[in-house]
């Protein structure tokens, strides 16, 4: 049986097998009593994708968190992103999303957010982790046990913040038809609502938040070929596919065409540079586009460790006007510091309507760009090895060891970093030629076969 994975940002297992309610009930009261010890007394709120397995691990979640004295909010089924906005729009100590984000519909997991919104640091993380594993928890007695409050339409909350960043107007002017596969996901409700402020005819896939995911669920190329071909047969502008908990986008233009994640943080970023000035921020493995558009505003990046909470704390930091991940992950903190597919899908939007250009061209604009991501198996020592043989051969790149080792080449990028939870590197080269990318993968393969 494989064993229940316990990260920094949580936990994520198989339902029935390694992830019970009795481990999300003690795992509530871990972070319950964490969240007291820091002082903070007020309510937590608890979002789930649309997994059926998700009212049973809320429901237990609450009961730990109850069980130490704090109070619930249950917001049902929302997006990750919604619970991240509503942990800060009522005054929350904490907030959980109950959420496997893109595995299979066996899984699930427990995602935890602190009152800013974001996820602990790994120094806090860490703290739950081992206050879960020792069982720590403070039991209140009877009359001290905390309440449970569903909460009323938080999608309006979430919503009207992104209308409130976009030119509701000059979109619905355009008049798009937009073909949007929620994958059965959290994303459906709210996405359908959005898009119908922004005045698009919208072809529904997959909108209804069932949980039976209709294909594999993430975003990819390969999971997405209906969706390519439902935007050509409606002869849409657009197409949109969320993850189940809807914080990643991906993008079909309106020839069919799958243009990748890499490209949805592209284009918020063109848009935003188009209106303001400022800093970005991205992961190590997000590409060059977002520095490229943001240095013909006169911008810069900043690359953090991978993991949105990584990309949020450097955000806030840095006041950035943008950020996020080249998984699709759109972030704009003036909604809140969480990837959100509907902040991404408005201003994807927006720069259709303002450049009055369609997406696929818009794309080819900031394009040039091959990416070749991959992983295989490597135990830490190897991973080490690897590392240190890759500087040797790459000894004239810029090199950032936040994170794994990214190298910077004049004609591109490398970056090796190991998995958190799995013997695994992975590897992602950019460049501006296939054939280069090749010759890059060639080196890193051959650093492989040596080290063995
Ligand atoms: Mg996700």
């Amino acid at each position: 049986m494989p064993e229940l994975i316990i990260s920094i940002s949580g936990m994520r297992g198989i339902i029935g097998e390694n992830l019970h309610p009795e481990i999300a009930a003690r795992y509530g009261a871990a972070f319950g009593t964490f969240l007291k010890a820091g002082g903070k007394n007020g309510p937590v709120c608890i979002g789930r994708d649309s997994r059926p397995s998700g009212p049973m691990l809320a429901s237990a979640l609450a009961s730990g968190i109850m069980s130490v004295g704090l109070d619930v909010v249950d917001l049902g089924i929302v997006t990750t992103p919604t619970v991240g906005i509503l942990v800060r729009h009522l005054d929350c100590a904490g907030g959980v999303v109950v959420t496997a984000s893109h595995n299979p519909i066996e899984y699930n997991g427990i995602k935890l957010l602190l009152d800013n919104g974001i996820a602990p640091p790994k120094p806090l993380a860490e703290q739950i982790r081992s206050m879960y594993l020792e069982g720590k928890s403070g039991p209140v007695s009877s009359i001290d046990c905390g309440t449970c409050t569903p909460a009323e339409d938080p999608d309006t909350i979430h919503i009207d913040k992104v209308l409130s960043i976009v030119d509701v107007e000059s979109i619905s002017a355009c008049n798009f038809k937009v073909v949007l596969d929620s994958v059965n996901g959290a994303g459906g409700r709210p996405g359908v609502r959005l898009l119908q402020s922004l005045g698009c005819q919208i072809v529904q896939v997959n909108t209804e938040p069932s949980g039976l995911f209709a294909h594999t669920p993430e975003p990819t190329a390969e999971n997405l070929r209906d969706l390519c071909t439902q935007v050509t047969q409606a002869r849409a502008h657009i197409g949109f596919a969320q993850d189940p908990d809807a914080d990643r986008l991906a993008i079909v233009d309106e020839t069919g065409r799958y243009i990748g994640e890499e490209y949805t943080l592209g284009l918020a970023a063109r848009l935003v540079y188009m209106e303001r000035k400022g800093t970005a921020a991205a992961n190590l493995s997000t590409s060059r586009m977002i520095d490229d558009i943001a240095s013909q505003s006169g911008g810069k990046v900043i690359r953090t460790p991978v993991g949105e909470a990584n990309v949020a704390q450097a955000m806030i930091e840095n006041h950035c006007v943008i950020g996020g991940e080249g998984n699709g992950g759109v972030i704009d903190l003036r909604i809140g510091p969480v990837r959100d597919s509907l902040v991404a899908m408005a201003m994807v939007l927006q720069l259709m309507a303002r450049t009055g250009k369609p997406v696929g061209v818009l794309a080819d604009e900031i394009g040039g760009y091959d990416m070749h991501k991959s992983k295989f198996s490597a135990d830490p020592q190897q991973a080490r090895r690897i590392i240190d043989k890759a500087k040797m051969v790459f000894s004239k790149a810029k090199i950032d060891e936040s994170d794994g080792c990214r190298f910077d080449l004049p004609d591109g990028w490398i970056h090796l970093r190991t998995s958190n939870t799995e013997p695994v590197m992975r590897s992602i080269i950019e460049t501006r030629r296939p054939e280069i990318t090749q010759r890059y993968r060639d080196a890193v393969d051959q650093i492989r076969n040596e080290i063995g």
